[in-house]
């Protein structure tokens, strides 16, 4: 220990009189200042205390060392990154991007009052769920809509409210987990409703539902198998046949679609995907899906299907827990209107994302590498596969284009690691000893900081 040093390392009032501080901090709020220079001074400390300091860094490093530091501290922890990775719906990097309309309708319902419970026509107490109820109803075909804070939600209080104290028969082949603990029988349990599985894991027959129909069936419960398929010999029944059962039975037939797309995808050639119009048609009774996934608006769980259902959800006690509030009201309803006005495909991110062309991501992704070759950065274009995400269309690869960086006398690990540590962050993939960045889910807009932060990095 050298308590030689330890005696010079400044005072913190001290560092904080210093004018070379003063001068490359004036933007800093002082509170974070004397912070970040206490954090300074402490790391010195345990340096010298650790033997790994033989000698103090003068008083301008320490001034850019508390600086960085208070600047750090400072940044929002909830931030926006620059996604590389080709997931389109990044669960862990906030899936669905907003459309514009979508972002500008939420920033507008927070920074203003609004008619969120108000008829302008009667001068009294409105619908919150109105706004998005006609939308929803128009574009679906269902007879009544409602939305709640996510599906996982919708699915709780679709149970809670259909088969409490009774069964719900499922096929075996759809008993799905889809992380965060969401798995639907215990869902089911929780919500005191039984689960009769009924069928095998790979094959469900329409005889096998009907054998487990009795006194206690509430509900026939389909659920998309939106994570994994069953492939191979299988055999599962259709929307069709389990309807006319139910109905037969006077039994409702509800159905947890996962995503939910609007838009028939098969266009893009993602097929297996159902679309949310499809199980209205074939006589569903109750549908949910996130607003979220395929749909691209905000977090929110849609509940569609017939009106005597919807109303019993509207009044449950639990519709109160799972109350969306106006700024996802706001941008589902914008979200909603593009879908209406035949815009969606262009404004919504999702959709664009997933309906680029090959050729066009070529080009993106030649204009990426061409921008990291000027500024001295060794790239190349590549093909990869690009993923929906979020949990859907799982066996689905989308053809695509990465630009590929392999860095000299650096390891791929420390490039990624200070990119992820660039300001925005980017988040890429490393692969085969190489840096990835996807163009898919990159913003043409974000370029310049990318080629930016691998020219620093690459130093
Ligand atoms: C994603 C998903 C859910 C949950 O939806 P959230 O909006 O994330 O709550 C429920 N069921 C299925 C089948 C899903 O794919």
């Amino acid at each position: 220990m050298n308590n030689q040093l330890l005696r010079e390392i400044p005072k913190v009032d001290d560092l904080l009189r210093s004018p070379t501080l003063a001068s490359v901090c004036a933007d800093i709020p002082h509170g974070a200042l004397v912070e970040a220079v206490r954090g300074v001074l402490a790391e010195l400390r345990s340096g010298v205390l650790a033997g790994t300091l033989a000698a103090l860094p003068g008083e301008a490093e320490l001034s850019q060392a508390a600086a960085a530091r208070a600047r750090r501290a400072s940044m929002p922890s909830l931030r926006g990154v620059v996604n590389g990775t080709g997931v389109i719906l990044h669960t862990n990097l906030g899936r669905a991007c907003l459309s514009k309309a979508a972002a500008n309708a939420a920033a507008a319902a927070a920074q203003n009052y609004s008619t969120l419970e108000y008829d302008r026509e009667t001068g009294k107490r409105g619908e919150r769920y109105a706004h998005v109820e006609k939308l929803l109803t128009a574009l679906t075909g269902a007879e009544s809509a409602f939305v709640v804070n996510n599906n996982a939600a919708a699915v709780l209080l679709i149970l809670s409210a259909l088969a409490a104290g009774g069964e719900v028969i499922t096929s075996r082949g759809e008993l799905v987990e889809i992380g965060g603990s969401f798995r639907v029988p215990e869902i089911m349990e929780s919500c005191g409703a039984r689960l009769r599985e009924v069928g095998t894991t790979n094959k469900t027959y329409i005889r096998d539902y009907e054998r487990a129909i009795g006194l206690e069936t509430r509900a026939l419960m389909k659920v998309h198998t939106s994570n994994y398929r069953i492939v191979g010999f299988t055999e599962t029944v259709s929307r069709e046949e389990l309807t006319a059962l139910g109905h037969a039975h006077g039994l409702p037939v509800i159905e947890d679609l996962g995503s939910g797309s609007l838009t028939d995808l098969s266009l893009f050639g993602i097929r297996g995907e159902p679309t949310v119009q499809e199980s209205i048609r074939a006589g569903v009774d109750v549908v949910s899906f996130s607003g979220d996934k395929l749909l691209g608006g905000p977090q929110a769980g849609i509940i569609i299907g017939k009106k005597q259902y919807i109303d019993l959800f509207k009044r449950h006690p639990l519709t109160r827990a799972m109350r969306v509030d106006k700024m996802t009201l706001a941008a589902l309803e914008a979200t909603l209107r593009a879908y209406a006005d035949g815009t969606a495909l262009q404004e919504i991110p999702t959709l664009a994302m997933l309906s680029a062309e090959p050729a066009a991501l070529r080009a993106r992704a030649d204009a990426l590498c061409a921008m990291l070759k000027e500024a001295g950065v060794p790239a190349a274009v590549v093909p990869v596969e690009d993923q929906v995400g979020g949990g859907s269309v799982p066996m689905q690869m989308l053809p695509s284009y990465a630009v590929a960086v392999s860095p000299e006398g650096m390891s791929v690990d420390a490039l990624e690691t200070a990119l992820r540590f660039s300001e925005p962050p980017i988040i890429g993939r490393i692969d085969h000893g190489q840096y990835l960045l996807h163009v898919r889910t990159l913003r043409e807009d974000a370029f310049p900081h990318v080629a930016d932060a691998m020219k620093e990095a690459l130093r």
